[in-house]
């Protein structure tokens, strides 16, 4: 068991939020920190996520750092492994393997109010003191398993999308997909041409735009890379195009869901010919009610000979296949679960214990909420990436993880500086501000239908109701007038 004042500042997990943590507190002069990252490599997200057609679904040029900018994208929306490789290599341009615990999970945090520290225990029983505390531990990490019964007599493979087993070969097999999600329309139809017969199970069907994804030549990724102006450009047009197409997908109108809408029955209109097979994959929501999903070659999957929609409920698994209600039995030799992920980010990762031996859990008893989801009051110094409210519908996550980075760097810069003990979110401003947000919520689409964006009790403590450069605007600086400032 180890102790001591061990770090001014800790990160806890090693994706894209920490990891622009980390490279901003070096260009802030502040290179005494540690990153504890439970697995053993970094990546987050993109580490984990490795199943056949895994990409983002928002164009690269946008989805990374801009402090980190990279010309060299294979394609509009890169896939998994190079999204991997881009934070392989910032990881070691930036040097931060010298800052980083692997292998590490964090399992308790607790804040001593006598030394204004945090008190991290670590799954092996080690403790480390930090002042300073940001929590980048992700909102989609721990794969959802569905409760389905005979699950375990099942005979063939069963993996997750999240944890997918590369040493299953698909080749000439029966594959059944439990799911029809964000990871669904990406593996379906990457995975189809490999398998004898695909059985996909839909619950809900989503609604898909496309994708107009492309492969970015040569010539034009040795372009950006030798006028970054124009990389630059470039995504700020993508992030500006995806901004103003915001609304389609936030904003509860009817008028704006009716655009999104035609949209998204063109595009079934172009890959789905069968009248019949239309009508099963259109949503009978108002658009942007759950995620809208961006694919150019889903829908066209359920053409194929060899490919199957189920649409009727699951009754159960048994030893050599799926049984649904309707009776039938859908023979597979491997089950796929596209069935997402808990929400990480309604409930403490770990038991954090703040001031008066109050935990998250306790404040978040009625919902997860965080001043500009990033601070709570009565848990100084620390400060959440991707919190609550925070996620965005229709852009790049990390336009908002870059406005946390910013918000938390300017605390830590104060508490440095200022040699402060700590500093707490007033209770009155963090309620405040999440009073409006909730009263703005009542202006979103999101509250029509169930979906993984809701609480049990309908509210919606996930997603960012606006533009994220309006979140920008409000939250990338810090207001010292927020906070109630504890000295030694
Ligand atoms: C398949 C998939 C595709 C996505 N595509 C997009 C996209 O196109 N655009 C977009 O904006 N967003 C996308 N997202 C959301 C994505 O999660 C975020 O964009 C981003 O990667 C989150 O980064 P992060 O660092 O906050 O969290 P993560 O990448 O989840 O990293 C969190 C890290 O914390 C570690 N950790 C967790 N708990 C602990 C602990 N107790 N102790 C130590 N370490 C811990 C985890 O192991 C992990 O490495 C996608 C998500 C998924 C799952």
């Amino acid at each position: 068991m180890q102790q001591g004042d061990d770090f001014p500042v800790a990160i806890i997990g090693a994706g894209f939020a920490g990891i622009g943590a980390a490279i901003q507190l070096i260009n802030a002069g502040i290179d005494s920190f540690t990153i504890f990252e439970r697995a053993d490599e970094i990546g987050g997200t993109w580490r984990d996520n490795t199943y056949p057609g895994c990409a983002c679904d928002v164009p690269s040029h946008v989805y990374s750092l801009s402090f980190e900018q990279n010309p060299n994208w294979s394609r509009r929306y890169a896939p998994s492994q190079e999204i991997q490789e881009y934070l392989l290599s910032v990881v070691d341009k930036w040097k931060l393997r010298e800052h980083m615990r692997l292998n590490t999970e964090i399992v308790e945090a607790r804040f001593d109010e006598e030394f204004g520290t945090w008190t991290l225990t670590t799954d092996g029983g080690d403790t480390f003191t930090a002042r300073m505390v940001i929590s980048g531990v992700g909102g989609l990490v721990d794969p959802s398993y569905p409760d389905i019964e005979g699950m375990g007599d099942f005979e063939g493979d069963v993996m997750h999308t999240a944890r997918w087993n590369h040493e299953v070969d698909l080749g000439g097999k029966r594959v059944a997909v439990i799911g029809t999600g964000a990871s669904a329309v990406q593996v379906v139809p990457t995975v189809a041409s490999m398998v004898a017969m695909l059985s996909v199970f839909q619950r809900t069907p989503a609604w898909v735009v496309p994708k107009l994804d492309r492969l970015y030549p040569r010539w034009l990724r040795r372009f950006l890379g030798r006028f970054p102006f124009f990389l630059r450009a470039s995504r700020l047009v993508k992030y500006w195009l995806s901004e103003l197409r915001g609304p389609i997908v936030f904003l509860d109108s009817k008028i704006l869901a009716n655009i999104g809408t035609r949209v998204s029955m063109w595009n079934l209109r172009q890959q789905v010919r069968d009248p019949e097979l239309q009508k099963k994959l259109t949503p009978d929501f108002q658009f942007g009610c759950k995620r809208v999903l961006v694919s150019d070659d889903y829908w066209a999957t359920f053409e194929r000979e060899n490919v199957d929609l189920v649409t009727d409920p699951i009754k159960g698994i048994e030893r050599t296949g799926i049984r649904t209600w309707d009776g039938a039995l859908h023979e597979a030799d491997v089950i796929v679960l596209a069935t997402g992920f808990k929400l990480g980010l309604a409930t403490a990762p770990f038991p954090v214990i703040g001031l008066g031996g109050r935990t998250l859990d306790d404040a978040w008893e009625h919902g997860a909420v965080a001043y500009k989801g990033m601070t709570v009051a009565g848990f100084p110094n620390w400060f959440i990436m991707m919190g609550p409210n925070t996620g965005p519908g229709h852009t790049s996550v990390l336009v908002y993880t870059e406005a946390q980075i910013s918000h938390a760097l300017q605390a830590i810069k104060k508490i440095l500086a200022e040699k402060l003990k700590y500093i707490d979110v007033r209770q009155e401003v963090q309620d405040r501000y999440n009073d409006g947000i909730q009263k703005r919520m009542k202006r979103m689409v999101w509250s029509g239908c169930k979906s993984w964006y809701l609480a049990e009790d309908g509210t919606n403590h996930s997603l960012y109701p606006g533009f994220a450069a309006e979140y920008v605007l409000r939250s990338r600086t810090l207001r010292p007038r927020d906070y109630e400032i504890t000295r030694f």
